[in-house]
């Protein structure tokens, strides 16, 4: 059994948990700690049920101070690697003194889980590096994939390869380019976020899903996809949907069910037996 809640995405909060037979692990916590714990409760989980927490970069959507206090009241387990933890702390500082922090360069165990960590294209003067991961249980003779990559101005064929045969997917699906490119934003934030390194589009993650389902081979590769990071002011759930489902009709690619990620409220729960 694997289950998989998105409990908020975009720009104003991050934190998505994987539950498997032994184990719970949270994504990101740059949510409030009041948020966490009520999201959490009304999923069933207690925050001394949580094994380990993995994090994908140090902007604050992602890691927020709170949220960090949460995990370090509750005594959690830190996952991320090195680059991350410098960048973190120079933004939380001594806070990351007391957490139980835990660097890691390659693949490792979390009870029943194997996270393997994989670097993606997202950074700026604050973040150097950002991670995406993929989280594999095997459990009854069967083997369960999550893949998860919020975050990234564009996707190689390195993280093709690493998504490839994922049951579960959250992708980012963060901006439509004309709105962005017709938005009022500064003009330096705008290159930015059209960058390599910024986010990605909804026609760039069509095309992503469409590379991973390409290059996987087991039966139930991408049966759930949650377009996530949905941009408030460049972007709506609804187009970002139909770019994604257009792309993937003209592929003739019909088995996925498509979800958006919700902003301010947990999304649908997947869990596969
Ligand atoms: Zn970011």
């Amino acid at each position: 059994m694997i289950k998989f809640s998105i409990l908020a995405s975009g720009s104003s909060g991050n934190a998505a948990v994987i539950c498997s037979d032994e184990a719970v692990v949270l994504i990101d916590c740059g949510v409030s700690a009041k948020y966490l714990s009520e999201s959490l409760a009304a999923i069933n989980i207690k925050p001394q049920d949580i094994s380990a927490a993995v994090i994908t970069h140090a902007h604050g959507d992602h890691i927020s101070a709170s949220g960090l206090s949460f995990l370090m009241k509750h005594n959690v387990k830190i996952l991320s690697c090195g680059e991350v933890f410098e960048d973190a702390f120079i933004k939380h500082g001594v806070k990351l003194d007391d957490c139980r922090l835990i660097a890691f360069v390659r693949n490792f165990k979390v009870y029943d889980i194997e996270v393997n960590p994989f670097y993606v294209h997202h950074r700026d003067q604050r973040v150097s590096k950002t991670l995406g991961f993929t989280f594999v249980s095997q459990s009854c003779g069967k083997q369960y994939k999550i893949g998860y990559v919020t975050d990234t101005g564009k996707i190689c064929k390195n993280i093709v390869s690493h998504l490839a045969d994922s049951n579960i997917l959250a992708i980012e699906s963060n901006y439509d380019t004309a709105m962005l490119e017709e938005s009022l934003r500064p003009y330096e934030n705008k290159q930015w976020i059209l960058s390599d390194n910024g986010h990605l589009s909804n026609a760039a993650a069509a095309q992503a899903i469409i590379d991973v389902k390409n290059a996987s081979k087991a039966k139930d590769s991408l049966k759930y996809v949650f377009l996530a990071h949905i941009s408030q002011s460049h972007n709506s759930k609804r187009l970002a949907l139909s770019t994604v489902e257009n792309a993937l009709a003209k592929n003739k690619i019909t088995d996925i069910n498509l979800f958006t990620a919700l902003r301010h409220s947990k999304s649908k729960t997947i869990i596969i037996q």
